[in-house]
């Protein structure tokens, strides 16, 4: 169905995002539930990667966000979930403004700061910079089309996706199998 609104084949890239799309839908969308904000959602995405296939990771980015939002499983992203640290602009020794550093594992949803990813040995984690949590903040607020400039290449915000993925796949209690093929574009 989300396929034959487009001519995208070409495009590879674009075209498995539509996979990935189309999965995370298939697995978030309770089918007798159908939600207004998802479909908005959705028209938005589809929308802005048809008016450019090279639109495609920030479309992506946008939608993982919205749809892990929008299915309620959005974690905190500047509170520690293991000691309630907060995260974002905290000063430092110089008392300037800083962002914690903030990591995020398979094990568990959300995130945490160093401290508790030293002291829970959360080794098989990786970070979520502050400028993606920052990318997030702006996301949440701005239509698709006025966040950053368009033709994102595909290295900006992988953490941010990546992370998006494991909450998701966290709660599907499985991977999704287009994940790895998208990311490997
Ligand atoms: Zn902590």
């Amino acid at each position: 169905m989300i396929h034959s609104q487009f001519r995208l084949a070409s495009d590879y890239a674009a075209s498995v995002a539509l996979d990935f799309i189309a999965e995370v839908t298939d697995q978030l969308l309770p089918s007798n539930e159908p939600s207004d904000r998802y479909f908005r959602l959705m028209a938005a995405v589809l929308e802005h990667l048809r008016a450019d296939p090279a639109n495609v990771w920030r479309a992506v980015t946008y939608f993982s966000l919205w749809a892990v939002r929008l299915s309620g499983i959005l974690p905190e992203l500047n509170v520690c979930l293991g000691c309630g640290a907060w995260l974002s602009e905290v000063l430092n020794e110089s008392g300037a403004d800083e962002i914690e550093r903030a990591w995020f594992s398979r094990s568990r949803t959300g995130l945490v700061c160093g401290g508790c990813r030293q002291s829970q040995g959360l080794r098989d984690g990786a970070e979520l910079t502050g400028f993606s949590r920052l990318l997030a903040e702006s996301m949440l607020r701005n239509p698709i089309a006025e966040v950053l400039p368009a033709g994102w290449p595909a290295r900006i915000a992988v953490d941010l996706r990546r992370f998006l993925v494991q909450q998701i796949e966290t709660h599907l209690e499985r991977k999704l199998a287009t994940a790895p093929v998208l990311e490997a574009c």
